[in-house]
């Protein structure tokens, strides 16, 4: 499958991994917009928030529970952080594979909807 995401899931593209378990990982983005910005990915190839299934809550509630994790594990859990899931081209979603980003520690610009500088 042509989804940057999912090889990286499968170890076929490099990336920064900070955490991982059966059924999600998160890495460095590549791209950061915050001093702290990483990508808490589920394994499953789902599209977005979109085409989330019931059946898929569990993985959901993984994602933000490891995305807390990262941000107490990155010293930004008292300073304070941003989770976001981008939904579609106008939600500014550009990878088609379900991420939850995890922004904090002072943001670089203010280049996406609704980002202060802090
Ligand atoms: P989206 O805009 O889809 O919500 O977020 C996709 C994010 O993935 C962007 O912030 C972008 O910088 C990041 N990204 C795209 N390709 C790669 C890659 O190959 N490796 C990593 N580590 N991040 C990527
Ligand atoms: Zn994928």
């Amino acid at each position: 499958m042509d989804c940057i995401f999912c090889q990286i899931v499968q170890g076929k593209q490099k990336a920064d991994v900070v955490y991982g378990n059966d059924k999600l990982i998160a890495f460095k983005d590549i791209s950061p917009k915050a001093n702290i910005h990483l990508l808490v990915v589920s394994k499953k190839h789902i599209i977005s928030v979109n085409e989330l299934e019931n059946k898929d809550k569990g993985i959901v509630g993984e994602m933000v529970l490891a995305a807390k994790s990262l941000a107490k594990e990155f010293g930004i859990d008292q300073s304070g952080y941003r989770l976001v899931f981008n939904v579609g081209r106008g939600g500014g979603q550009i990878v088609d594979h379900l991420h939850l980003h995890l922004l904090g520690g002072g943001f670089l610009n203010n280049g996406q909807p609704g980002f202060t500088d802090n």
